[in-house]
């Protein structure tokens, strides 16, 4: 199909959308997280990082259809959060997040009997890029789920009980929080579930306040400390603000890190003239420009999510008009005993949050 023809289908398919979103009315509400593009963002009632996406999708009481756009961890994370009666729709569910793949639910149960072993207090906790069985996991062992937004309260509310904490799939995220805490690398402990050759001394294991997995976000990690330089030669007063799931040399060279609401915010606020690369996703990036054309915006680097991308106009309008059509293409379905018990890990983390 050429250029012209592409163009036609597009505005079609967005008509359909528009069309299917207002016949479905109060019934339907659109979830799209920030690193969606902008065709799906644009028919989203709530976008926001996963944090403020789980904390709308359980205040949706009214709505009989959610529809999640994002990767499938997070509409998972929905239809355990919300009424038994709505239903969770997900237009793609083959959009993984490879990061959340990286700990199964057996390896991770492997790695806690050994952690027993230290015979200390440990307090699992999962980061939401994570399928629903280790959120149940944590559920069931006392532990809670944790956002990039607030890795930092969960992690200082389980040091406050004296605990030592077990943290994965994502090492970035534990190590640049663990930083912000005062906590040194020598306190911390890694697991590879890859590796036949993990550290298992007993000394280190007693004195470890933190346990991490080897696991880590690509898209992210694409981002090198060489990155910031050139920004830095290139644009004069530029500053720097990136994700925590990028290593922590990158985030220790960057002025700031933060979640992507904290990104936004701290761009918006910024005043007229000021510089910013941003080291996340790109989708989320070129909108966060669009969005603040009185100050230059760059990405750090570009890099964007194959998985997020998986979600499409075509795909959401399939949902759309299949509601209308009285099916659920793509609907979620959790089993009720690990949806009760992911369902506690969340229910404390939206408690300490
Ligand atoms: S950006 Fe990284 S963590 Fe987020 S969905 Fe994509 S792969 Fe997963």
């Amino acid at each position: 199909m050429n250029a012209a023809g592409m163009q036609q289908e597009r505005a079609g398919t967005l008509k359909r959308i528009e069309a299917a979103k207002k016949a479905l009315g109060k019934d339907l509400i659109i979830l799209a997280h920030f690193y969606q593009e902008d065709d799906i963002v644009q028919y989203a009632d709530f976008v926001g990082d996963s944090l403020q996406l789980a904390q709308a999708a359980s205040m949706q009481k009214d709505a009989r259809y959610i529809v999640f756009c994002a990767v499938s961890f997070m509409a998972e994370m929905a239809r355990i959060i919300c009424l038994p009666e709505q239903e969770v729709l997900h237009p793609e569910p083959d959009a993984r997040c490879p990061l959340a793949d990286m700990a199964a639910i057996e390896k991770v149960e492997a790695v806690w009997e050994t952690l027993k072993a230290a015979g200390k207090k440990i307090i699992p906790v999962v980061y939401v890029n994570s399928n629903a069985d280790l959120k149940a996991f944590c559920g069931r062992h006392g532990g809670l789920v944790c956002t990039s937004s607030n890795a930092e309260k969960v992690f200082s509310h389980v040091f406050s009980q004296g605990a030592s904490l077990f943290f994965f799939p994502d090492e970035n995220l534990g190590r640049n929080t663990a930083r912000r805490l005062g906590i040194k690398d020598s306190e911390i402990v890694l697991r590879d579930p890859s590796s036949r050759s993990d550290d298992t001394d007993r000394g280190r294991m007693e004195k470890a306040r933190m346990f991490l997995w080897k696991g880590y976000c690509y898209v992210h990690t694409e981002f090198l400390p060489s990155d910031i330089m050139r920004v830095k030669d290139r644009y004069e007063g530029i500053r720097v603000v990136v994700h925590p799931e990028c290593t922590p040399e990158v985030v220790s060279l960057s002025d700031y890190a933060g979640s992507t609401a904290f990104i936004k915010d701290i761009v918006e606020k910024s005043g007229p003239g000021t510089k910013w690369a941003i080291g996340t996703e790109l989708n989320f990036v070129n909108r966060i420009k669009n969005g603040n054309p009185d100050k230059l915006v760059v990405p750090l680097r570009e890099s964007g999510c194959s998985e997020m991308s998986k979600v499409t106009p075509q795909k959401l309008l399939a949902v759309l008009e299949g509601l209308l059509d009285n099916r659920y293409p793509g609907r979620v379905a959790v089993e009720d005993s690990v949806a009760k018990d992911a369902k506690a890990a969340l229910k404390r983390m939206l408690e300490v949050s």
